[in-house]
């Protein structure tokens, strides 16, 4: 069997369209587009993915080279397939390519794509729905051309954006292949909104929402628990579930909130202005939001900065076995929390179920003797191991 060369040259695959900062943690296996760059409102306290970056509108010329330039490298990721001695297997074939040290990024991207059944887009950058509505049209359409059978294309969008469309013209990208939704909801209590610079209301949230689920898309809510901190917890979980309800999106995705230096909150955290909820007390936010839903959505706990990722099902049927997953937590003795929390945050657990294996269980017992032998605190440590996921 021949190898498919890192630099592309035995496939003649070389690296031709742009590709954004970020993608969905669901997005994994999508191949990326990039239809806009960075973010066009770019002012939110908690965020700092495009910091000291300009916002810009691509051509409908531009995106659609790209999109053929990324149908062009799968064409011949399927015809290596089967000149390569993959026996005409694609995923074989991706599967080679991602596990040799190729470091052309969209070469890997459309591998990765075609590994996961070449199935889904996702179109970067933060808010594609800002494009003019004919555009966007065109765009989908010639994605649709590229890449026939398609089960899943889908976006950001920013919900001020999405108020402004009329209910056609989301009909009409809806009918153009946008599938789904993804929309940074973050909390629904406009005081919180304003403090964090969000550039929406809860009644803009609401009405975008419930238009977009009218227009037959799949929105995907995201939340972030933690983001009121303690000042402002109990209004951004009550009118989070609030707007949730009022919704009712296909999916609610948690992402808690981490700070970091380059975000503008760490400021306000080091000033002491911004007081953060401990680890706990997130998980007690996220108890109260799921006690109080009122819908029919997937809830899912899929980013990496959440704690209890197991949090996870249909509501409301699962809503009793999901709050029991929180009561097992909390219940547990202030070390046995200790443990999971820093256990998560080394990569050793996934789940509670992970704590009853001895193994792993007594090396994070192991970790935290020597974290406080060294005179540090674990939860201090804690912070630092999820600065990585940022
Ligand atoms: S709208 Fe989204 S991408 Fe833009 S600054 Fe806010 S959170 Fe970041």
């Amino acid at each position: 069997m021949r190898r498919m060369e890192d630099n592309g040259e035995a496939t003649g695959i070389t690296c031709g369209f742009e590709l954004g900062p970020i993608r969905p943690p669901s997005e994994a296996y999508s191949l990326l587009i990039r239809a806009t760059r960075n973010c066009p409102w770019n002012k939110c306290l908690f965020c700092h993915c495009y910091k000291d970056t300009q916002f810009s509108l691509r051509s409908v010329e531009d995106i659609e080279r790209e999109i053929d330039a990324a149908s062009d490298m799968r064409n011949r990721i399927v015809e290596a397939s089967h000149t390569l001695g993959y026996g005409g297997n694609v995923q074989l074939a991706a599967a080679a390519l991602l596990g040799q040290s190729c470091d052309d990024a969209c070469l890997r991207n459309v591998a990765l794509f075609l590994y996961g059944g070449g199935q889904s887009v996702f179109l970067q950058d933060s808010n594609t729905l800002i494009m003019r509505t004919p555009d966007l049209v065109h765009v989908l359409r010639h994605l649709n051309d590229a890449f026939p059978g398609l089960s899943r294309v889908t976006s950001y969008s920013r919900s001020h954006t999405a108020a402004h469309k009329t209910l056609e013209e989301l009909k009409l990208i809806r009918d153009a292949g946008l599938v789904r939704i993804h929309m940074g909801l973050e909390t629904g209590y406009d005081a919180l909104l304003e403090y964090m610079q969000k550039g929406t209301t809860s009644e803009q949230q609401i009405s975008s929402g419930q238009k977009l689920n009218a227009a037959g898309f799949s929105l995907s809510e995201y939340v972030m628990p933690g983001l009121g901190g303690k000042a402002m917890a109990q209004g951004h979980v009550r009118e989070t579930t609030r707007v949730l309800n009022a919704i009712n999106p296909a999916f609610i995705r948690l992402r808690s909130l981490h700070v970091v230096p380059t975000m503008p909150l760490w400021e306000r955290v080091q000033d002491g202005s911004f007081e953060l909820q401990s680890e706990d007390d997130v998980v007690g936010e996220i108890r109260d939001m799921v006690a109080g839903l009122e819908v029919t959505s997937q809830f899912k706990s899929d980013h990496i900065l959440n704690l209890l990722m197991e949090v996870e099902g249909t509501l409301p049927q699962d809503k009793d076995r999901m709050l029991a997953i929180i009561d097992e937590y909390l219940a547990l003795p202030d070390e046995e929390r200790l443990n999971f929390q820093l256990g998560r945050r080394m990569g050793l657990y996934d789940s509670m179920a992970n704590m009853a294996e001895s193994g792993r269980h007594d090396r994070v017992a192991a970790a935290i003797r020597g974290i406080r032998e060294r005179g540090d605190d674990v939860e201090t440590v804690v912070r630092r191991l999820k600065d990585r996921f940022i």
